[in-house]
């Protein structure tokens, strides 16, 4: 079966990336593009938008006009359009992965209310290896004794805002579920003069040049250390994880799903 996919957020750079995903992936077909109402891209041939052949699908300001017949949705736009998609797709009964970040509490609890009638899946970070990681570190944390200092380094391109990432972030919590600790009390950005406390969750970060992503996380202990890493160098990951992801909710039960749920219950 060939799923037809939608696209909210087809105009930005991971919407780009989305289209050319689509058109590799013999399983899947777009079927509506979707950007915000006003933009410079409504209207305009999806395929011509990303620099690729026509596809004869047309980028349209409204998911409700467009979204009959799709199996499902996938949207990486802005945090303030999720809670309408959420709501679209679910009176649609079309399943709807999100990988748009900074959602406030009304669109998860909208979300909340779709999974309740369609497949949802949620997560800031679509790489696979990135949340394969994840997996790795809950256990790895709960493997070893907690006098093993964590320490979570991440590097990113010099025009990144905000520290640490996202990710790093998540890293922490998977590490700290790992050990059944609280990460806002454990963990630990900056240097702090003085000897490491005990128990401590760390976070260092660099900046520079055009790196697109690295997350490294080190287990310390007395005389050994295990380090477990990802490197990004391509952004299109995130657009596979995402296709992947996508097509594996098409046809599954209404729910909110996590990208683990995907990769490890898959099989
Ligand atoms: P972008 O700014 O390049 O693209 C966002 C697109 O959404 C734009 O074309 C914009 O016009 C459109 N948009 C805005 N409001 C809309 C609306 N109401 N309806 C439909 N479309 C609307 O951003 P980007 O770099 O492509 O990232 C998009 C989102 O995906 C961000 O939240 C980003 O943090 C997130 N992201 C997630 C992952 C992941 O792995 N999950 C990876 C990269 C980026």
């Amino acid at each position: 079966m060939t799923a037809q996919v939608g696209i909210v957020g087809v105009a930005g750079r991971m919407g780009a990336e989305l289209v050319k995903t689509v058109g590799t992936e013999g399983s899947a077909v777009l079927a509506a593009a979707v950007d915000r109402p006003g933009g410079s891209a409504i209207g305009k041939d999806s395929g011509t938008l990303v620099g690729r052949h026509a596809n004869g699908i047309a980028v349209s300001p409204d998911l409700r006009a467009v979204v009959s017949g799709l199996d499902v949705v996938i949207d990486f736009s802005r945090a303030e359009a999720v809670a309408t998609t959420a709501d679209i797709c679910a009176e649609a009964g079309v399943a709807l992965m999100i990988g748009t970040t900074g959602l406030d509490a009304d669109a998860q609890r909208r979300i909340d209310a779709a999974a309740r009638r369609i497949p949802v899946l949620v997560s800031a970070n679509t790489s696979l290896a990135l949340n394969v990681l994840l997996e790795l570190v809950r256990r790895a944390a709960r493997a070893l004794p907690d006098s093993y200092d964590i320490e979570i380094f991440e590097a990113h391109h010099r025009h990144k805002v905000d520290a640490p990432s996202g990710t790093a972030l998540v890293l922490g919590q998977a590490a700290a579920e790992g050990r059944s600790i609280d990460l806002e009390r454990a963990g630990l950005t900056g240097s702090t003069p003085g000897a490491r406390a005990a128990g401590t969750i760390g976070f260092s970060v660099v900046r520079g040049g055009d790196v697109v992503g690295e997350h490294d996380v080190r287990f310390l202990g007395a005389g050994e250390q295990l380090r477990l890493s990802h490197i990004a160098t391509d952004r299109a990951i995130f657009a596979r994880g995402a296709l992947a992801a996508a097509l594996w909710l098409v046809g599954r039960p209404a729910n909110r799903y996590q990208m683990a749920d995907f990769l490890f219950e898959k099989q």
